[in-house]
């Protein structure tokens, strides 16, 4: 049986189940498996398969507990009709190189791919403190599109509710309306006084609150767990589409079996390109994982010198859901790359909570750097970018997408190896900046740059973003970070 434990200590061991109940371990570690890379995902077959078939593949060899059958509910159920192209996560050309479109789910953002299945994982779980009325509550900071995609995977599932955080001020009109009109009667929203790490970390001190967890279990029979990229079956999902990737690249005959792809990658929480690198461990042929930042580029500084530094000025950014000082995933790396030492990951975080820094052995930093490119782009490059990508491809960027363009743009390009820029937004999330960008007028609402772009592109905006205009606001409040913990304990009352 393939288990979890923590990445900080290994004394408590979990299934994939519990684990992807519980999110986060008690020490605030992340769950890792030791035998991660063991079995490989068989390449054979893989150009003739679906995308529902590689992900029972995929999924099968991650979370062993799942029999066949449940996963292939899960599947079924997450990538089916609410996805706008049956490949799910379709790969275009873009000019010599490739993007792959993970945005064409609910709500426009990559987020979909592992947010339509979390939940259903989470229905075939049971309760693990022996109270049958057990329910789960998701708890979710979000720089803008988790939480909008958390809460159309979560809303009215049976058995959960949702709470989710945004930062006041700084998500895009469209992203805060994706939030604050979600419909279903399990589902909160609240904006906080502060930015995203701060809520984040008021999240993380949140799940550490013992005393917090006692009284909610005793008085609503709810215990949270988490949404974000540090939950384990919200990183496996998107192993997924690195093999799909690779399976379209067979079917374009662009590649043969067992040649090598790199991958650049818009990041922030290192969830992302994780996924990739779990993919490589599970004998997919990636040369290289290219991490894109935007002007918050504290995981260009770690990976070019050793030395992670989160004591640095916060910039809010054209690409909000990058705007990111804590790339929380980064620890599972840590611990894959440092032989599973769970000692020093716990220094390092240790470290990282104290001191706001931490620094990794030289030898360490060599290995991981094999693996990992880096690059970043402020925001000028980031506009320069959306324009240079439609004038050249015709193809529409949005600003987190751009990112990764200009990362691309910049570096040497090997006729040997494709490369694949994972897209991680549809461009209508961000109607005004791309508009900005393309020299087109962005001086009305996101609603009517929304027109403009698509008058101008002969592209469409997605049904559900354009439909915001209309839709009805039902949630409204706007809290301080230290009144986050009360709200908590009130929904769960309500739920
Ligand atoms: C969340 C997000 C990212 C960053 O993904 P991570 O998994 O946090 O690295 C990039 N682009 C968009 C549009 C996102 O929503």
């Amino acid at each position: 049986m393939i288990t979890f434990h923590s990445t900080r200590s290994t004394t408590d061991s979990l299934t994939a189940k519990q684990a992807i109940r519980k999110g986060i371990a008690d020490d605030g570690g992340l769950f890792v498996s030791d035998s991660l890379g063991q079995t490989h995902v068989d390449l054979a077959n893989i150009a003739s398969k679906s995308y529902q078939e590689i992900a029972l593949d995929v999924l099968g060899a991650l979370l062993p507990d799942y029999t066949a059958d449940e996963l292939k509910a899960c599947i079924d159920e997450a990538y089916g009709s609410q996805w706008s192209d049956p490949a799910i996560t379709p790969l275009k050309p873009l000019g010599d190189d490739f993007v792959l479109e993970l945005f064409n789910g609910p709500t426009s953002a990559f987020k979909d791919v592992a947010l339509q299945i979390l939940p259903r994982f989470m229905a075939r779980t049971t309760p693990a403190g022996g109270d049958p009325d057990e329910k789960i509550m998701i708890l979710t900071a979000t720089s803008g599109d988790t939480g909008k995609a958390a809460l159309a995977g979560f809303a009215d599932a049976a058995g959960t509710g949702i709470t989710v955080f945004y930062p006041e001020g700084k998500v895009s009109q469209v992203q805060e309306l994706q939030m604050t009109t979600q419909t279903g009667s399990n589902v909160k929203v609240a904006a906080v006084r502060g930015n995203f790490d701060d809520a984040q970390s008021a999240v993380k001190r949140i799940f550490g609150d013992r005393e917090l967890a006692d009284r909610l279990a005793a008085d609503s029979h709810v215990v949270l767990s988490s949404a974000n990229s540090i939950n384990v079956g919200r990183l496996v999902p998107q192993v997924v589409y690195y093999f799909s990737a690779y399976a379209q690249l067979l079917q374009q005959q662009i590649i043969n079996t067992g040649d090598e792809v790199e991958f650049v990658v818009p990041t922030g929480n290192f969830g992302d390109i994780l996924a990739g690198y779990y993919a490589k461990l599970l004998g997919l042929p990636v040369k290289h994982l290219v991490v894109a930042s935007d002007r918050n580029n504290v995981l260009f500084d770690f990976l070019t010198t050793g030395s992670y530094n989160r004591n640095r000025p916060f910039f809010q950014t054209i690409s909000p859901s990058m705007d990111i000082l804590i790339s929380s995933n980064l620890e599972r790396m840590l611990y894959y790359f440092a032989e599973k030492d769970t000692r020093l990951i716990s220094m390092l975080m240790n470290d990282l909570k104290n001191y706001g820094c931490y620094e990794v052995p030289e030898e360490l930093l060599a290995k991981i750097r094999h693996v990992f490119g880096c690059g970043w782009a402020n925001e000028d490059q980031v506009r320069q970018a959306i324009a240079d990508c439609w004038k050249k491809n015709r193809y529409v960027i949005d600003p987190h997408t751009a990112c990764g363009y200009f990362v691309m743009q910049q570096m040497p390009a090997d006729p040997l190896t494709p490369r694949v820029l994972l897209s991680t937004a549809s461009p209508y999330k961000f109607p005004r900046v791309v508009n900005e960008s393309l020299g087109l007028d962005a001086t009305g609402t996101d609603f009517e740059c929304m027109d403009v772009l698509a008058e101008a592109t002969g592209t469409k905006a997605p049904a559900a973003l354009r439909g915001l205009e209309t839709a009805d606001v039902r949630f409204s409040d706007v809290i301080g970070i230290d009144e986050m913990e009360d709200f908590v304990a009130g929904t769960a009352e309500a739920l």
